[in-house]
């Protein structure tokens, strides 16, 4: 069984966690020990009495331990990848860019554990000197979801680590591999007993019982809305700061001037690669009137062509769904969507395959209008439908008329709806001409709405929320 991590120490449990291939059920991934609520007092613990002295620990010696540890990953990214693909069921290429951006996003953490600075200025009174530097905030409770096993865990930790935090991390209880991996190295790399600890386990224990510790200084959580609300509501009755990520219903709007190619490998990627399992992936496609039917045509032959199948195999262009209620969660979708007045143009298909697995061929829903449920509630699923739109006027106030704000797309060749779409746009992310999904590491992630809460992920502005700002007064 692999292990908890409290206080530097490899815990087992008595009960474990079945880590199971979506490409392949028959086939187990590994046992993964389950934490309850013990352990995560016990970590919580550790984290405490750890903090006083990672709080003081030189830059140089948190940017070296993420140093080496991102380089391990470099290193490793093929077999992490072979691990990450098996246990999520993202193709092996997807899941291998995965484990190259954890590698980055841990050297660039590095960098930025020694460039973090602070300000100095004279005061508004005379022989008065003004500071403002920044803290580390204290224990940090890290929530994932299991669509990005090591990125988001990686875009977490590694700056909670460099700013001289310490760690509680729970991931999803469907993908503990490549999170065990990421901490087991980052402890190889050499960090302090208690300074990150790895609880494997239920939601609805280990996070809960971390929602409800009065020892956890703040939360940073990537899931669904419903959790994030819990994480909310618990949050604010500590008075602890938080910052949730919350999923999306983004749009990618086509104009009749898009060039058509890029226009359908946009919706292809975006809606369907990774299975559509990303917070980021296009699930509103508003196209205008003109190029609508052809555009449909083309993407739906496309899709025709996508090779659904194991994640590990060659040829691949689609893997499998992550599990069986996810999978039902999709198809319950393209029925509602159906019963709406929705055509299934292509897919929504259960398929199978040599072996048993929970496939689904990508699917494409036309007719569709915008307060339908498939257009309003995040699906999460190989599902995208299609709004026909009069124009872009028509299509911009479509794209904005979504409780979520995380990522909007627009194909189209003019300067002047691309630069309108840009400033109009209520997400936190725009792209143009270019997949909804697919982001940097170095600059800031997130969005508006009912998507996200609290400060930006990534990137330096990751600051904001990992550390606590002071202002000091000097007269010397
Ligand atoms: P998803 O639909 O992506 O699984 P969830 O919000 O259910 O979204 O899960 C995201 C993360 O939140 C997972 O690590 C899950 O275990 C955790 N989680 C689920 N329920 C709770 C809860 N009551 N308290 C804290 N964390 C939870």
């Amino acid at each position: 069984m692999r292990s908890l991590f409290i206080n530097g120490e490899k815990v087992v449990t008595t009960q474990a966690i079945q880590n199971v291939n979506p490409s392949d059920t028959a086939d187990v991934v590994g046992e993964y020990a389950m934490a309850g609520i013990q352990e995560t007092q016990d970590a919580i613990a550790a984290a405490r009495a750890a903090f006083p002295a990672w709080a003081a620990a030189t830059p140089q010696a948190r940017h070296d331990i993420l140093l080496r540890a991102g380089n391990e990953i470099l290193d490793r990214r093929r077999e992490l990848a072979d691990l990450l693909a098996r246990e999520e069921g993202k193709l092996l290429g997807e899941a291998e860019i995965e484990v190259v951006r954890a590698g980055h996003i841990l050297q660039f953490f590095a960098g930025e554990a020694v460039r973090l600075k602070g300000e100095t200025g004279a005061s508004v009174r005379p022989g008065i000197y003004v500071d403002v530097t920044r803290e580390p905030v204290g224990v940090i409770g890290l929530i994932t979801p299991w669509n990005f096993p090591i990125a988001i865990p990686a875009w977490k930790i590694a700056p909670a680590l460099a700013y001289g935090n310490t760690v509680v991390f729970k991931p999803a209880e469907l993908v503990p591999g490549s999170a065990w991996e990421l901490v087991d190295i980052l402890h190889r790399a050499g960090l302090p007993p208690g300074v990150l600890n790895l609880l494997t386990g239920k939601g609805s224990v280990v996070g809960q019982a971390i929602l409800d510790d009065p020892a956890v200084d703040a939360i940073s959580f990537t899931g669904s809305q419903a959790t994030g609300k819990r994480v909310a509501q618990a949050s604010l009755a500590h008075m602890r700061r938080f910052q949730l990520e919350m999923g999306g219903k983004n749009p990618l709007l086509v104009l009749d001037d898009a060039d058509l190619e890029i226009a359908v490998e946009c919706a292809l990627d975006g809606s369907f690669y990774s299975t559509g399992q990303r917070c980021t992936a296009s699930s509103r496609l508003i196209v205008t009137n003109s190029i609508h039917d052809r555009f449909v045509e083309m993407l739906a032959e496309r899709m025709r062509r996508l090779v659904v199948g194991d994640a590990r195999k060659p040829g691949t262009g689609m893997g499998p769904v992550v599990d069986e209620n996810q999978l039902r969660q999709d198809t319950d979708y393209i029925e509602v969507a159906r019963r709406q007045g929705g055509t299934l143009r292509t897919g929504g298909e259960r398929l199978r395959r040599e072996t048993p697995g929970y496939y689904l061929s990508p699917a494409l829903i036309t007719n569709t209008t915008n307060d339908m449920r498939i257009n309003r509630e995040e699906v999460f699923g190989p599902v995208a439908s299609v709004i026909r739109v009069r124009d872009y006027e028509e299509g911009l106030s479509v794209a904005n008329d979504t409780e979520f704000g995380l990522c909007a797309g627009i194909c189209t060749t003019s300067l002047k709806y691309a630069s309108d779409f840009k400033q109009k746009s209520e997400a936190g992310m725009v792209m143009v001409n270019l997949p909804t999904a697919g982001v940097d590491h170095h600059v800031p992630f997130g969005g508006r709405k009912g998507s996200s809460f609290g400060p930006r992920e990534q990137g330096a502005h990751a600051r904001e929320f990992f550390t606590e700002i002071k202002t000091s007064y000097t007269r010397p």
